[in-house]
């Protein structure tokens, strides 16, 4: 069986006291309903260790938004794998849409950020997806093949356990646009088969995210597809109500 899983990038959004309260609501709801699926929140490094206090008396993890793929040192502004961990932090997303184009993030340095985050025994969500331009010329399998090929299948075996992806569609994320649950599956589907050939005995374990825009209305419709294990949410997991629909949602 599947972990399904609902995590929230809160990217850089809400000051401490609202990641407080939004963490605190969320916090709530988890302790008196008890769902079955994995709950991550993603806010910015400087919240991790406050949330820390209140991950502990619930039941979500915590993730960081990235991590530098150096181990410690004179790169000022950068915050180590870890540091990350030390705060708090159960997982950390790596390879982000925003990362690649906003600090443009190549699958080299990504693939040694995964190796940080590993040696520290974090879990990792790996984002990949194609853009506008992608998909309209036809070229989306390859994009996402290659994401995976240079990176994932780049890392040990014995360390795929740890491993979450998110298929998150370039053109999808905040823009209102989600992909059909026929092209979200088709792609999960894909990305699984890949994970198959080259890790066989994980492609049945191994949860994989759909990311692009996924709210309450659309949630449970991608989530029923047989290969999407839950979502990263960005816009809809800034606020309590529908961050709570979209894990009620999971199931
Ligand atoms: C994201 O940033 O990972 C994301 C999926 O954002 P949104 O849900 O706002 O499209």
């Amino acid at each position: 069986m599947r972990k399904k899983i609902v995590a929230g990038n809160w990217k850089m959004n809400l000051s401490l006291s609202d990641a407080l309260e939004l963490s605190s609501e969320v916090s709530h709801y988890l302790t008196k309903s008890k769902p079955a699926c994995e709950v991550i929140l993603a806010p910015s490094f400087t919240f991790l260790s406050a949330l820390k206090s209140i991950k502990e008396k619930s039941c979500f993890l915590l993730s960081a938004q990235d991590c530098s793929a150096a181990a410690s040192g004179a790169f000022t502004g950068e915050v180590s794998a870890m540091q990350i961990k030390s705060s708090g932090a159960d997982y950390v997303i790596i390879g982000h849409s925003e990362r690649r184009k906003y600090h443009h993030e190549g699958n080299e340095l990504l693939l040694e950020k995964i190796h940080r985050a590993l040696a520290e025994n974090l879990n990792v969500i790996f984002c990949c997806g194609e853009t506008i331009e992608d998909r309209n010329s036809g070229h989306h399998f390859e994009t996402v093949q290659e994401q995976l090929t240079r990176v994932i299948f780049k890392i040990h075996e014995s360390s795929i356990s740890k491993l979450t992806i998110a298929y998150e569609p370039v053109w999808a994320i905040g823009t209102g646009v989600t992909a059909s649950d026929n092209q979200a599956q088709e792609m999960h589907a894909f990305i699984r088969l890949l994970i198959q050939e080259k890790f066989p005995d994980h492609a049945d374990t191994m949860s994989i995210l759909y990311g692009g825009s996924c709210n309450e209305k659309n949630a449970a419709a991608l989530f029923s597809c047989p290969d999407i294990d839950g979502g990263l949410i960005g816009g809809a997991s800034l606020k309590a109500d529908s961050f709570i629909e979209i894990i009620q949602a999971a199931g």
